[in-house]
């Protein structure tokens, strides 16, 4: 049985006596995203801690999980952020050497080659910065979403030890090795969904679902021969082929350059869905510099997007858009 008696207040700290004319009951989500997302998360969170809304539960995927679950963990953003503004590469990006890995390849015909870095030194990472071990005692109910590789379902995990779960979430394929649970192969679940607005929605009786999306686009404007041109160019066809079609709480590509939706819940629980999509500046992977002006620019613009509808979130979250309006629809402006 979960231990959520905890108030709902944000994060357990700071704020236990501010005065909420009422609790509203917020779920958020944070979608795939890579090293850029880790940042951009961060911010987001940051922001939202900021405006005083607090977290009812939260799901995430991949970058998302990552960030969400030690969030949920307990441990503070302040004490993430000074964590993020240090990190070293090495820390959680450990590819095998080049030539035992050439050697691997030629005369092994690449057996036993699952992704070019070891997972390990990510969950160290992960499990560093986790407050709570496991899911059953975080601060509130938290969700990440997976695929199995033996069964190829998609896997919404919510018990036991976090840390290998939220990088089973995060694991991309090719770059890192799968990650080994009771017996079976999880990795990134990007690969079935951006983010797992299911995982919450209509579960924990919500008034607001709010989605931070932030994974990258699948850009028909740029052909493969660009690509050839960036740096990791393995990775941006890899990006291709996960992000090649649009999550349904997103307008059609190039319909609307709004960075604020909201629509209700299309399985009828009642609550809206505000997606936020902000436009933030390239990371390559697996660079760090730069990554706290990601950070800064996602908390930004969260402020931005959301203090017009703060007092509504925190009193009447539901009759908050008397008008729901969707990204694509621009004439309702
Ligand atoms: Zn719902």
């Amino acid at each position: 049985m979960k231990n959520y008696q905890k108030p709902l207040e944000y994060m357990n700290n700071n704020h236990a006596s501010d005065t909420l004319p009422k609790y509203p009951r917020i779920g958020v989500v944070l979608s795939s995203g890579g090293g850029r997302g880790v940042y951009a998360h961060t911010g987001f969170l940051m922001a939202l801690e900021t405006l005083k809304l607090p977290v009812t539960a939260l799901a995430g995927c991949s970058a998302g999980a990552l960030v969400g679950g030690i969030v949920a963990s307990g441990t503070p953003l302040p004490d993430w952020f000074a964590t993020l503004g240090k990190v070293q590469r090495k820390e959680f990006w450990k590819p095998g050497s080049l030539p035992g890995l050439l050697w691997r390849m030629l005369y092994d015909k690449g057996r036993g080659i699952t992704g070019i870095s070891d997972t390990q030194w990510a969950i160290e990472f992960c499990r560093k910065n986790l407050t709570a071990k496991t899911f059953e005692d975080c601060q509130f109910p938290f969700y990440a979403l997976a695929i199995n590789l033996d069964s190829g379902e998609k896997t919404i995990f919510s018990e036991g030890e976090i840390a290998p779960r939220i990088m089973a979430s995060a694991a991309i394929p090719i770059v890192y090795q799968p990650v080994k649970i009771n017996g079976e192969y999880f990795c990134d679940g990007a690969v079935v969904d951006f983010a797992p607005t299911d995982a919450i929605c209509c579960l924990h009786n919500l008034d607001v679902v709010i989605v931070h999306h932030v994974s990258q686009r699948f850009d028909q404007k740029k052909s493969i021969d660009h690509a050839l041109t960036e740096p990791w160019t393995l990775l941006k066809i890899t990006d291709r082929l996960l992000y090649r079609n649009r999550p349904w709480y997103l307008s059609d590509e190039g319909a609307s350059s709004q960075r604020i939706s909201s629509q209700r819940c299309p399985c009828g629980c009642g609550a809206i869905i505000i997606v936020i999509e902000p436009e933030l500046p390239e990371l390559t992977w697996p660079m760090t510099r730069g990554g706290i002006h990601v950070l800064r620019e996602a908390q930004q613009q969260t402020t931005e997007l959301l203090t017009p509808f703060q007092a509504a979130l925190q009193t009447d979250s539901r009759g908050m858009f008397p008008k729901v309006f969707k990204a694509c629809d621009d004439n309702n402006k």
